[in-house]
């Protein structure tokens, strides 16, 4: 290696090393302390875990006592079932931001402390035989360097001594521009965008998804539907952050909010993660 190149090396390395550990990962803002979730006193406060009133089937923290959220009662889920550690609001939404498209990669490894927590109580009784991310397309790796999910199923699964395997999912295409679908024509959408590369891998296996976020869900149940048909035994879903409201539906207005810059080259799940954060924002200043 030229010596700038050497210079160049060593300087990733350090960043991957030294960067994260004294700077809270949402605000920026010094820690005194290394924490385990990556996170100043403030944010930390601000987060709401997700422990009580959740969606039965999806996990999804609801404002009311009802057994299943509105998208649950709808549409039929092929997971089954699914968790998220907290909702997604401001402070996630950053951690999340900064990890998708911030070229943040080391997040993932405080977003996995939050699934580990997550995963010893809400899963018990479920054994795992397999973790795998939700796959994106190798053009969208290319063009980000990581899949974020990825990131994250490593090292959650690391930690809590199961197997990761990106193998074994693949996503062929990405999802067509949706935002005028309704509800049902989206769910159609993610047919066809995954594909089981690994059939042995799947055949009665208890599959865990990891995620960052789970909007619609329905991305997730696309990927159990395909590795249920593969003869999968059970497939989890298992994400750090979930949207707290319905989320299908009416949605063009929030498209104008957009930080249009930056959403140019995302997935029609991305735009829903930035646009629901929107609308929820709305709702909240309606009330
Ligand atoms: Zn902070
Ligand atoms: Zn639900």
């Amino acid at each position: 290696m030229r010596k700038i190149e050497i210079k160049e090396f060593f300087g990733k390395v350090l960043a991957e090393i030294f960067v994260d550990k004294y700077n809270c990962i949402a605000c920026d803002a010094e820690l005194r302390d290394t924490s385990k979730y990556g996170l100043c006193e403030q944010c930390k406060s601000k987060l709401t875990f997700i422990q009580s009133r959740i969606c039965k089937k999806c996990g999804r923290y609801q404002i009311n006592e009802a057994d299943y959220c509105l998208t649950c009662q709808a549409h039929k889920r092929e997971f089954d079932f699914a968790r998220s550690c907290i909702v997604y609001d401001d402070v996630a939404k950053e951690i999340v931001r900064g990890i998708k498209f911030g070229g943040k990669k080391y997040f993932a490894k405080y977003i996995a402390n939050f699934l580990v927590e997550k995963y010893q109580s809400a899963f018990d009784g479920v054994k795992i035989d397999v973790v795998i991310p939700v796959p994106i397309t190798k053009k969208k790796k290319i063009s980000r360097g990581y899949n974020q999910s990825w990131e994250i199923a490593k090292k959650f699964a690391k930690a809590v001594g199961l197997t990761a395997d990106d193998s074994i999912v693949v996503k062929i295409k990405d999802n067509k521009e949706q935002a005028r679908l309704s509800g049902a024509e989206r769910e159609e959408n993610t047919v066809g965008a995954f594909e089981v590369k690994d059939a042995e891998k799947v055949q009665n296996k208890v599959i865990l998804i990891v995620d960052d976020v789970m909007t619609t869900g329905s991305t997730a149940s696309e990927i159990a539907r395909i590795l249920k048909r593969a003869k999968a035994k059970e497939v989890y879903l298992l994400t750090f952050a979930s949207t707290r409201y319905k989320v299908e539906g009416e949605r063009i207005e929030q498209e104008q909010k957009q930080d249009t810059a930056q959403v140019e080259n995302l997935t029609q799940e991305e735009k829903d993660q930035v646009n629901v954060q929107d609308a929820s924002q709305q709702e909240i200043q309606n009330h």
